[in-house]
């Protein structure tokens, strides 16, 4: 590792297998890249199936003891890891900045947003209940009771490195599963990083186990097929969630699925337009446009459409494009230079049906990755944009007449993860929650995620939900034994 590049931050580059740091058993390692320079940071070891038969030997050896630990202690050992975490947010700030290219500040706040995950369910661990009660005929007794489902494979994406990895590995422990976590090949510093704090704190071996890979497909589809596993919680792209519902078919796996978004914010005429810009600004542009829950479609009312068009703007070309460590910036590189391009080639075609760009991209001359912010008015539904996840700092804005227009261009998607919707008529804004295809609404705010709400989406954006106290029942299955009252009569 160059200590020029990482300073004082030495994460592991091993797989975690059974409590033991370790190389692949091939031997093999890929390179991990800095976004702002395309320096490599870190060599970590590769997995293949081999290493996945390991992990899962260990998980699943790991678990009847995981599973019958006292809540409290599965408590203390998460509320142990929340405070590790925050003691150490600082270097957790810098390692994701420097492998997945945001800017520090917001690299912070992921930071507090991981930890939240391991507070809240350092508290839910201890509060997994069951029900007693009489049979309406009165013959017997029910007795429901909520268990672990066993071993979980955890497949986390890059843009949250790891925000992503605490919000599924908290409720995992604290239900009492025990998990192979694999992190996605472009950031797996910061999951290693934080597998480092769960064993430092005593999290036994075996209870979680690392494997990064450069090579997914292959690792994912023998861990599924396997029958170790009972469980597969993935967070990615509707695409890859597709494959894996698939491999997960054969063994009746249970799933949950965070997948891809297409958000729309909606501005109706009576919304406080500068509000509503200030929240657009938050939804587009945090973590550079590569979120889920970005605001990938501004549908504005028409009377507002051009003032609110002009504040986005604005506000757009006031970005500070450059590396997410100099202080100065506010929008750093993307992830690589294929998704860049993959961005430009999106406004380049809606441009060619017809997109009027408000702010167009420019060449940052910073490095491949880069990408100032874009905005298009009056797109048409022809182009490629309107229908696919964006996920980088392009805005586009289709402007609509009345509130019923206004909500079906909302709901035209195959997506349904979040909708934002501004107004100042709290019937209009109920309407428009309850009508609008989707898992979550922001209303008259351009943000949803806290680890106390239930996190997930409806449509093609996913299955199951993550967060508060829904997120542990992923983690849970229920048993019921009907006790005969023969002898209570
Ligand atoms: P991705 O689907 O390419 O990769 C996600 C994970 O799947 C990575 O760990 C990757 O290594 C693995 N993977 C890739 N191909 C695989 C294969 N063939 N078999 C098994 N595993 C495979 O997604 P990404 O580019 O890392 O992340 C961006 C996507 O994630 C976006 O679509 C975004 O909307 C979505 N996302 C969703 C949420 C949510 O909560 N709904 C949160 C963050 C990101």
């Amino acid at each position: 590792m160059q200590q020029s590049t990482i300073d004082t931050v030495y994460p592991p580059t091993g797989t975690l297998v059974g409590g033991e740091w370790r190389k692949a058993r091939s031997g093999a390692t890929f390179p991990v890249h800095d976004p702002a320079t395309g320096e490599v940071i870190a060599t970590v070891a590769d997995a293949d199936p081999e290493d996945a038969a390991d992990a899962m030997d260990a998980a699943a050896a790991a678990f009847p003891r995981w599973s019958a630990t006292p809540p409290k202690q599965r408590a203390a050992l998460l509320h142990n890891a929340f405070l590790a975490l925050q003691e150490r947010a600082e270097e957790f700030a810098r390692l994701i900045t420097l492998e997945m290219g945001k800017p520090l500040a917001e690299s912070r706040a992921e930071v507090a947003y991981a930890a939240d995950f391991l507070r809240w369910y350092a508290e839910e661990a201890v509060r997994i209940t069951g029900t007693f009660r009489t049979a309406p005929d009165g013959t017997a007794r029910h007795l429901t009771l909520r268990q672990p489902v066993g071993p979980c494979l955890l497949v986390t994406p890059w843009n949250f490195p790891l925000a992503m990895i605490t919000r599924k590995v908290a409720p995992a422990l604290a239900a009492g599963c025990t998990v192979i976590l694999k992190p996605a090949e472009e950031t797996p510093l910061s999951a290693l990083q934080f597998a480092h704090i769960l064993t430092d704190v005593g999290v036994p071996a075996g209870v979680v186990n690392v494997l990064n890979t450069s090579r997914p497909g292959p690792l994912v589809e023998t861990i599924l097929r396997d029958g170790r596993i009972r469980k597969l919680s993935f967070t990615g792209s509707t695409e890859v969630g597709r494959k894996l519902l698939e491999q997960a078919a054969p063994g009746v796996l249970r799933t949950s699925m965070e997948l891809g978004g297409n958000a729309p914010f909606i501005v109706f005429d009576d919304a406080d337009v500068d509000a509503a810009v200030e929240g657009a600004v938050a939804a587009k542009l945090r973590n550079g446009g590569q979120s889920c829950v970005a605001a990938n479609r501004f549908v504005v009312a028409d009377p507002v459409a051009s003032r609110f068009v002009d504040g986005l703007a604005e506000r757009l070309r006031g970005q500070v494009v450059g590396p997410g460590t100099d202080p100065r910036s506010t929008l750093g590189p993307m992830i690589n230079e294929k998704q860049r391009n993959r961005a430009v080639g999106l406004v380049d075609d809606a441009v060619s049906h017809g997109a009027v760009p408000a702010v167009h991209y420019r060449t940052a001359g910073r490095g491949d990755a880069f990408l100032n912010p874009v905005l298009l008015d009056r797109v048409p539904s022809s182009a490629r944009i309107a229908r696919e996840e964006i996920f980088g700092p392009v805005a586009t804005v289709y402007r609509f007449s009345t509130e019923q227009e206004g909500l079906a261009l909302a709901n035209a998607t195959e997506s349904g993860l979040v909708g934002y919707v501004y107004t100042r008529d709290l019937n209009r804004a109920l309407r428009a929650v309850e009508a609008m295809e989707c898992g979550m609404v922001g209303v008259n705010r351009g943000y949803v995620s806290d680890a106390s709400a239930p996190f997930g989406g409806v449509k093609q954006s996913g299955l199951g939900r993550e967060g508060s106290e829904v997120g542990i029942q992923e983690y849970l299955e229920t048993k019921y034994a009907s006790i005969d009252a023969g002898a209570l009569a």
